[in-house]
């Protein structure tokens, strides 16, 4: 069975792949999220173009085959678009094996505990605290996470003083029993996020997210000119 078209349907945010193989089985999957619309066309010109007419089945192969063919572009930049055909051929898999993909995986299909995510900022700790509360009480949520910091801020915070109060303040409102997360989005040096985590350490928080920026890589990058699908949105197999 072979990957015959790879299609996407999407916007700047968020865009869905549909692998199709030779056989007309389907499979859908996503690319990451956010510029959606950039890893699309990476999709096409650096991931559709290794993997069409391959084994649909054979999906670890594939990966590597795109990996070895891409080898100047190691990391996200790659792999974001990679996710889609990862989990279009998982999800293709499974409908041929009538299971979910858990299963596939050796797990089992249940209930999946969410947690509740802040995505604000430019919110006081009052407000968030008020907010995150209401989500509690209406929706059943039993874990938080909220942000602290300022969006790689360099230790500048989105006002002064307000990591120091949103810690305690949506802590304590949301109150025993709840796990408690915080993302800070690579806003600290070290030294701030140490500072931060003993803050999070007497407010019981477990989970610290994106401390500090991850560190620039030196290697130069080069655009790559390659094979263009026939049309925005899908790559196919040329007869
Ligand atoms: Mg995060």
């Amino acid at each position: 069975m072979r990957i015959f078209k790879l299609e996407t349907f999407g916007t700047e945010f968020v865009c869905f792949v549909k692998a199709t193989a030779d056989t007309g089985d389907i499979g859908w999957g996503q690319l990451s999220t956010y510029n959606a619309d950039i890893t699309a066309d990476v999709f096409h010109r650096q991931i559709a173009p290794h993997a069409l007419g391959t084994d649909a089945l054979d999906l670890e192969d594939t990966l590597n085959l795109i990996a070895e063919r891409e080898h100047k572009y190691p990391g996200s930049y790659l792999r974001r678009a990679m996710a889609g055909l990862d989990t279009a051929l998982w999800d293709l898999r499974g409908r041929l094996e009538g299971k979910p993909v858990v299963s596939l995986l050796g797990g089992v299909p249940g209930p999946l505990r969410a947690y509740a995510s802040s995505m604000k900022r430019d919110i006081t700790p009052e407000a968030e605290a008020a907010r995150l509360c209401r989500l509690r009480d209406e929706h059943g949520f039993t874990a938080f996470k909220w942000r602290v910091g300022a969006e790689c801020g360099r230790d500048r915070d989105e006002w002064p003083g307000r990591t120091e109060a949103v810690i305690p303040i949506v802590s304590n409102a949301l109150g025993d029993g709840i796990d408690k997360l915080v993302d800070a989005n690579s806003g600290f040096s070290t030294a701030r996020a140490i500072e931060v985590g003993r803050m999070l350490e007497d407010q019981g928080i477990g989970h610290f997210e994106s401390l500090a920026p991850i560190g620039r890589s030196t290697r130069p990058q080069r655009s790559a000119t390659r094979c263009r699908s026939t049309w925005p949105g899908a790559s196919r197999i040329a007869n």
